[in-house]
């Protein structure tokens, strides 16, 4: 190869990494209005069995967003570390997982704080949504939400999966409530959802869907801080 030939194929490889930055590989915007998406969301961990969920989600080249108690990435710190740079959601699912319509209010702002902190320390990544407890909040909730600049985030489906705790009954739940648009609760404690997620990511995938995060879902709602989506039951925007 000549030596002009070289380094025209030298200045064409500089072209090239300028034209794609970093973050645009680690970070590839989705539409969500565009393309089938649904987000499929691990409450309660970072469970130890998030390192077996993690590497099926990289193979799998999908996002999640992972709910995490504060008192697991406190002990795992490693598993929340991994799931920030390998470009998963995290959200704040209170510390030791109360009831927050049983608590006062400077108690769920303690909750909330001390998830914020220790994923921070743990990640560098402050979360930006809120998952309550078992799903239960209240008008007291979402302000103290509002005040942390935090959506609160429910689900529109679950998994059944931490009652059934079966590979068969959890994979065809997902399946029977996909939808576009969905946000899926599931647990990353729960180790047949884990064993069984290459089998309903294989599923989604061929009906369709596009597996983002949290974020993604939602970013075509105008969804404020203090705001709970989707809506519960009995409740008016
Ligand atoms: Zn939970």
């Amino acid at each position: 190869m000549s030596r002009q030939i070289t380094s025209l194929l030298a200045i064409a490889a500089v072209a090239v990494s300028l034209a794609t930055p970093a973050s645009a590989t680690a970070k590839e915007e989705v539409d969500c209005t565009q393309v089938k998406c649904i987000a499929l969301t691990f409450d309660d961990g970072p469970s130890k069995y998030a390192g077996q969920l993690l590497d099926t989600l990289k193979k799998e080249k999908v996002k999640a967003t992972f709910f995490l108690e504060g008192q697991y990435v406190k002990s795992r710190p490693a598993f929340a570390k991994r799931m920030a740079d390998e470009g998963h959601e995290l959200g704040n699912h209170s510390y030791k997982h109360p009831n927050f319509t049983e608590l006062e209010s400077w108690a769920i702002r303690s909750e909330i704080q001390k998830t914020q902190d220790v994923i921070k320390a743990a990640t560098g990544v402050e979360p930006k949504l809120l998952r309550p407890p078992y799903g239960l909040t209240s008008i007291t909730s979402s302000e103290i939400a509002g005040e942390f600049g935090m959506p609160q985030i429910l689900w529109t489906a679950g998994s059944k999966d931490w009652s059934s705790k079966n590979e068969e009954a959890i994979k065809a739940q997902v399946l029977e409530v996909a939808e576009a648009n969905g946000i899926i609760l599931m647990h990353d404690w729960v180790k047949q959802t884990v064993d069984v997620m290459p089998k309903i990511i294989t599923l989604l995938k061929k009906r369709g869907y596009t597996l983002v995060t949290v974020s993604e879902v939602i970013k075509q709602y105008d969804i404020q801080p203090g705001d709970t989506f989707p809506l519960p039951d009995g409740w008016e925007r």
